[in-house]
């Protein structure tokens, strides 16, 4: 049996990232290093070694859904797995994100006062006060908040998102369009292009 390896138990870091975050929502930074990392592995290693073996949420949805049996273990469906809706959805996750930079911006500039709320599903307003005290960091520095609020919105929501679709189909079913796992492909497939010029 192949012995387990300290990132092989980076799921716990999934579920304390969200508890971190209930709490004390400046701690959804933290966040951006499972974003930075993949994408630094693909480009400097040229390959997705993030996702095959330190991604705590594909392998908490493995757990979910393989071991705790949560999974209904079927086909993932086409429209799912598909180029076409891969890429269309790492445009939208990409927009989203760009969106959410804005609003950080807003703040920042003074043109709009910190929205203390985590927005669900791209729509739906969850207020989220007990999380930040606005005097902690202060008017001008706003904007920390914000973006916490933000990235940390994004991240609950693909997570939900991976969730419904590991019950429905296969556990990490997420993983065909997940838009991490869609750009380190690309980086990676571009590398290899690169390697074979
Ligand atoms: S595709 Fe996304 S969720 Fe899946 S292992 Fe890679 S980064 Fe993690």
């Amino acid at each position: 049996m192949k012995t387990k390896k300290w990132y092989n138990y980076l799921w716990v870091w999934s579920i304390v990232y969200f508890a971190l975050g209930f709490f004390n929502i400046l701690f959804a930074w933290l966040g951006m290093i499972d974003f930075l990392l993949p994408l630094i592995f693909a480009i400097v290693g040229g390959n997705k070694w993030f996702c095959n073996n330190m991604c705590g949420r594909g392998q908490l949805f493995n757990l979910l859904g393989s071991s705790f049996k949560l999974s209904r273990n079927k086909t993932t469906p086409r429209a799912i797995t598909s180029k076409y809706f891969r890429y269309g959805f790492l445009i939208f996750f990409l927009t989203m994100f760009g969106s959410m930079v804005w609003q950080t911006w807003l703040v920042a500039s003074g043109a709009q006062n910190l929205r203390q709320a985590v927005k669900l599903f791209w729509t739906f307003r969850v207020p989220w006060k007990w999380a930040y005290n606005p005097a902690f960091l202060g008017e001008s520095l706003a904007w920390v908040a914000q973006f916490s609020y933000g990235f940390y919105s994004l991240m609950l929501t693909s997570t939900l998102i991976g969730l419904i679709v590991m019950v429905l189909y296969k556990p990490r079913s997420w993983c065909t369009f997940c838009p991490m796992g869609t750009m380190t492909q690309g980086i990676c497939k571009l590398k290899y292009k690169e390697v074979l010029k």
